[in-house]
């Protein structure tokens, strides 16, 4: 591939905004990076406004975009907006999911999102038979990322008990494989290739007897694989495993060998002091989900003593009631400020690192996510001079982007050196929108 500078106007580089910064880019990964440079090189493609490394979705279940909107009608609680999202998931075909989640990952790209850590749980025909190939779905999920341009970490899920134990459910018959050992076999089968890294999940504690965690974790383990799982959401899973096992979800998970450094609990809300210091200690991730967590009235997570024990934070979009990574970074901080009626709990700087390094180590991408010679050619380009972000003196950038830009903001992103969005248009899915709107009317007819 021959080799392509960008001269970007101002570049976050770790911890600060430098203004002028030449990067050089070749076979799909950053050259060179070169700060000081005032004007644009010879042949440079120029890139006005802050260009950051690309943003990490890490928690995401691409079928639930089709819910925007329909479920903001009437009360209720997760457990009910639960059975809405059921309602969606038994219409979807291998090929209806394509479809749906081509456009879903096209708007994350819009978004700056340039990995995506899909949290897969979809594997079955309707009442629970295996399609001609049984990775039918998730194999789905991985065309349509790479047809959006973007990176996937498919998390591929276990999911087995509507409840420590209990038998599946109706509406759960297409998640389930029966065994951990049945699903190990299925995931087996799945190859990583360019842009494509295959991981692990385990549902909860809910849907994962305990005796059959270890498989899970194991599966993982033999791999190196990003394991992660929905942990504490809901306290009503906190009463039923205490009642199940006598101990909390995050204890049981210890016990099972399913903490570690590539582990990452998704949420992390309802969390015991103990707990806290089990998943600091072990070094596993919390992926915060805030503007998830706000729509379905699960609480707020105790983020900010998650990281001081020693848990690296990322963020998802998890239910897609919105995709906007910028949102998610600052709604962990205004979560904070609101709840302890204090400011600066974290700088713009490390909330950024959340969105970019971290989540992309917790998706198992750890040549991802920062703007430095040898890393992935991924980075996303906001504009300062949008009715949102112009104002601001260059040197506060960052505080800009991850306080008061949206998505909308997002023009210019590259993926492995190829140009994904040229201002603030998908190259290769035309009309995002329209491939929204059908992908989901096919849904409700
Ligand atoms: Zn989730």
């Amino acid at each position: 591939m021959p080799l392509t500078t960008y001269w970007l106007e101002h570049a976050w580089l770790d911890t600060n905004v430098e203004p002028g910064v030449a990067l050089e880019v070749t076979d799909g990964r950053i050259a060179a990076v070169r700060t000081g440079v005032e004007t644009p090189p010879p042949g440079a493609v120029v890139l006005r406004g802050l260009t950051i490394p690309g943003l990490a979705n890490a928690h995401s279940h691409a079928f639930h975009r089709a819910l925007r909107g329909t479920v903001q009608v009437g009360s209720g609680t997760f457990w009910t907006w639960r059975e809405v999202m059921y309602t969606v998931a038994q219409r979807l075909t291998p090929d209806s999911y394509f479809a749906l989640a081509r456009a879903v990952y096209a708007e994350m790209a819009l978004a700056g999102i340039t990995s995506v850590g899909e949290f897969h749980y979809l594997h079955h025909a309707p009442g629970g038979s295996p399609y001609a190939d049984p990775n039918a779905m998730g194999e789905a999920l991985i065309a349509a990322a790479g047809e959006a341009g973007i990176r996937i970490t498919l998390l591929d899920t276990a999911y087995l008990s509507s409840g420590f134990g209990a038998a599946p459910e109706r509406h759960q018959l297409r998640f389930t494989d029966g065994t951990a050992e049945k699903w190990a076999e299925r995931v087996s089968a799945l190859k990583e290739r360019e842009g494509v890294r295959i991981g692990a999940a385990i549902h909860s504690v809910r849907a994962v007897p305990a005796d059959q965690l270890a498989t899970v974790a194991q599966w993982a383990g033999a791999r190196n694989a990003p394991l992660h799982v929905h942990l504490s959401e809901q306290t009503a899973e906190n009463d039923a495993c205490l009642a199940a096992h006598g101990m909390t979800p995050t204890q049981l998970l210890a016990e099972h060998g399913v903490l570690g450094a590539r582990t990452t609990g998704v949420h992390n809300t309802h969390l015991t002091d103990g707990d806290i210091t089990l998943l600091g200690t072990s070094t596993t991730g919390t992926c915060m989900c805030p503007t998830t967590e706000r729509d379905l009235a699960d609480g707020i997570g105790p983020a900010v003593a998650l990281q001081r024990a020693g848990s690296p934070l990322s963020l998802g979009s998890d239910s897609h009631a919105v995709i906007d990574l910028l949102e998610e970074a600052r709604a962990m901080e205004l979560n904070e400020r609101l709840r302890t009626r204090t400011r600066g709990h974290w700088t713009a700087a490390a909330l950024l690192r959340a969105a970019t390094t971290d989540g992309h180590a917790a998706l198992g991408w750890r040549d991802a996510g920062v703007l430095e010679t040898g890393a992935l050619a991924d980075f996303t380009t906001i504009a300062l001079d949008t009715v949102r972000t112009a104002g601001p003196v260059p040197r506060l950038a960052a505080e800009t982007a991850v306080f008061a830009a949206t998505a909308a903001d997002v023009h210019h992103v590259v993926v492995g050196g190829r140009t994904v969005v040229r201002d603030g248009a998908h190259v290769s899915v035309p009309d995002v929108g329209e491939a929204l709107a059908t992908a989901i009317a096919a849904l409700r007819n």
